[in-house]
């Protein structure tokens, strides 16, 4: 992932570009277990207007494996992001700067931009809340034996109504 750590210095003004790829001993490095497997693509353009004026867009775009809320077989979701920074020597995270970049704060004696946290962030947050297989695609065996079951969940959506009819019924 060599190339998601870019030089700050020793290179002149002007446009760059890296390639990079996120598998799954990326998201390793990061003691995440939760991602089975990971093929995602990554692409850096680093632009430098002056010795401490940069700003890098992403380009992530991919598939993450992980296993499903309701079956727990591994799922293979899509991912795709395109987080752009505004790089900073003197800002605060999370800022956004005049061009609705994020601001990426980097230390006034670093002599690199690593983007790795950034990309894994935004690769963790480009997963959906709810990862579940299509309807008809989860292993029906695990599902019965853990019993995460379409009938369980309507079962347990409908308690907290028949309960309140039942007090109702009793006033
Ligand atoms: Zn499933």
């Amino acid at each position: 992932m060599d190339a998601l750590v870019i030089p700050l210095d020793g290179w002149a003004a002007g446009e760059r570009n890296f390639r990079s790829h996120a598998g799954l001993e990326f998201f390793q490095t990061f003691d995440n277990t939760e991602i089975l497997d990971a093929d995602v693509d990554v692409e850096v353009k680093v632009v430098k207007a002056g010795a401490r004026r940069l700003t890098a867009d992403l380009h992530l775009r991919g598939t993450v494996t992980v296993p499903c809320d309701r079956c727990l077989e591994p799922l293979t979701l899509p991912v795709e992001a395109n987080p752009r920074f505004s790089v900073r020597f003197d800002a605060v995270e999370g800022d956004l700067s005049e061009d609705g970049r994020e601001i990426l704060p980097v230390g006034v004696t670093d002599k690199e931009l690593d983007l790795r946290q950034a990309v894994y962030d935004y690769l963790c947050l480009s997963l959906p809340i709810q990862r579940v297989h299509p309807e008809g695609g989860c292993n029906p065996d695990t599902v019965r034996f853990l019993g995460h079951g379409q009938e369980n969940e309507e079962a347990a959506e409908s308690s907290p109504f028949a309960a309140l009819k039942g007090l109702f019924d009793a006033n």
